[in-house]
């Protein structure tokens, strides 16, 4: 069993640059996942000259070349709960980020040269109990008409012609979602991004800044001989989600980095494929520990993904849950060997919404993709492309709005094991109420 992503055996990541020629630029992004490189993107598109993007490990290593590879757009919380605490007008507008981050990334991908398994298959969410199909239901009937067209519910009993397992009450289609080969996107959009004239680093760590007649110096650190480095920047964008370190005080007070797990099967027969999961779509449920899953772009594999453990587990171990988890959905997978199991990390905020802004020392993040930011973080890294270029309008949604931190709490989420505790004994609790 491989410990690297399955992504991997076809677009590995590849480095960048190892040396820097100059020590000036205008704006310096750190991360080189979807953010990072859509950030840079909008910026080159926007005539902005010398956009360099650092990354201590290879272009998009992160989770962008590690992912489920399922599009959508989901917030994690509704327009009535976001209007409590964002007021009417923001909460609006944050729901109107999560729905453009769709479009976006369907029109960005229209300029990307490279293939990358582009698929409007469509998506399930499985009920994992009755009052999880009701729920479903009603955020149909709550959606306006245009969407509500691409949703459809087969109630239970019915959820066979979607998905031939027999763990869900019921299941809901999204006919306006899809997937794609994660790491080929990264690989498309840094190769757009050079193609723009963006210059992308790796091997450098981003170690901090400091402010310098108006500019930054940014002092970076080689990963592989502990040099420094300065590079003075006019503007710095931080695009780091679930990786931030130590470097990165503010947002680690402010995020909770989650490590999530997926495994990948043999490949199976074509037919035995098309009968668990028809049309290759692909899926993901209502339960507080999820399982995601789908079909490999050939339609041959299976991929799973989730949480085996709240602790911190290898990919060997995790391979164990996980493939118990995928017989729990599968029975019939019994023989299927695992071939891959690997892991990367996600990033939550405590109101599980995507923030971007400024920081006290002047330079801008975005962060916080809570779990499935491939169409997202691809739209923040825009929209806060909009932010440093001051374009106006750029102010609304998930733009500056109020980023809360934890007190107590320096970056290590040493109470995730008794939220896991707490979310599995309310998973089975809905089972029970069935
Ligand atoms: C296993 C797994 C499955 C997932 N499945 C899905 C899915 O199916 N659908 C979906 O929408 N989303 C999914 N996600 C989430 C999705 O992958 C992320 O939301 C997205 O990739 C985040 O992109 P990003 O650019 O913000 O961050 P990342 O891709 O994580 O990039 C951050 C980069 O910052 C770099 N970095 C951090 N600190 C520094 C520093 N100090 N100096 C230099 N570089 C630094 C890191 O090396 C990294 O490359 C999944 C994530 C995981 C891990």
């Amino acid at each position: 069993m491989k410990t690297t992503p399955f992504w991997w055996d076809e677009a590995e990541p590849a480095h960048g640059e190892r040396h820097f020629d100059t020590n000036t630029c205008s704006v310096l992004i750190v991360g080189s996942g979807y953010s990072g490189l859509s950030a840079a993107i909008t910026l080159a598109e926007a005539g902005v000259k010398d956009v360099f993007v650092v990354d201590a490990h290879r272009i998009g290593e992160g989770a962008s070349s590690r992912n489920g590879g399922q599009i959508g757009n989901n917030p994690k919380f509704s327009l009535a709960e976001a209007t409590r605490r964002f007021g009417a007008q923001r909460a609006g507008e944050i729901m109107d980020d999560y729905d453009q981050s769709m479009y976006f990334l369907l029109k960005r991908a229209k300029t990307l040269k490279d293939p990358f398994d582009l698929s409007m298959c469509g998506s399930i969410v499985g009920a994992h109990s009755r009052k999880d199909l009701k729920n479903l239901i009603a955020y149909r009937n709550g959606v306006d008409e245009e969407k509500r067209k691409g949703l459809e519910i087969l109630s239970e009993g019915e959820e066979h012609r979607a998905l031939k397992t027999d763990i869900y009450r019921g299941v809901m289609i999204n006919h306006h979602t899809g997937s794609i080969h994660p790491a080929k996107y990264v690989r498309a959009l840094a190769n757009r991004a050079r193609e723009l004239g963006v210059r992308i680093f790796t091997g450098f760590r981003y170690m901090g800044v400091s402010n310098n007649a108006g500019r930054h110096d940014v002092r970076l650190e080689a990963v592989a001989n502990r040099k420094s480095i300065t590079i003075s920047s006019e503007k710095v964008l931080i695009g780091a989600n679930g990786y931030a370190g130590s470097e990165l005080p503010w947002l680690r007070k402010r995020t909770i980095p989650v490590q999530s797990y997926m495994i990948a099967t043999e490949q199976l027969p074509l037919a035995q494929m098309e009968e668990l999961i028809p049309g290759n779509r692909v899926v993901g449920d209502t339960k507080h520990i999820l399982y995601y899953f789908r079909r490999s772009p050939d339609g041959t594999r299976i991929l799973f993904g989730g949480r085996a453990k709240f602790r911190t587990s290898t990919a060997e171990e995790s391979a164990v849950g996980l493939r118990e988890f995928m017989l729990h959905t599968f029975p019939s997978l019994e023989k299927a060997r695992i071939t891959h199991s690997w892991f990367g990390n996600v990033c939550f905020a405590y109101d599980f919404c995507s923030h971007v802004g400024k920081m006290p020392d002047g330079t801008y993040y975005t962060s916080c993709c809570n779990g499935g930011g491939i169409s997202m973080m691809t739209y923040l890294g825009h929209r806060s492309a909009e932010m440093l270029l001051g374009l106006p309008g750029h102010d609304r949604g998930v733009v500056n709005t109020h980023f809360p931190r934890l007190y107590f709490y320096n970056g290590h989420p040493w109470f995730l094991p008794m939220v896991g505790t707490y979310y599995r004994f309310l998973d089975k609790a809905a089972r029970w109420r069935d």
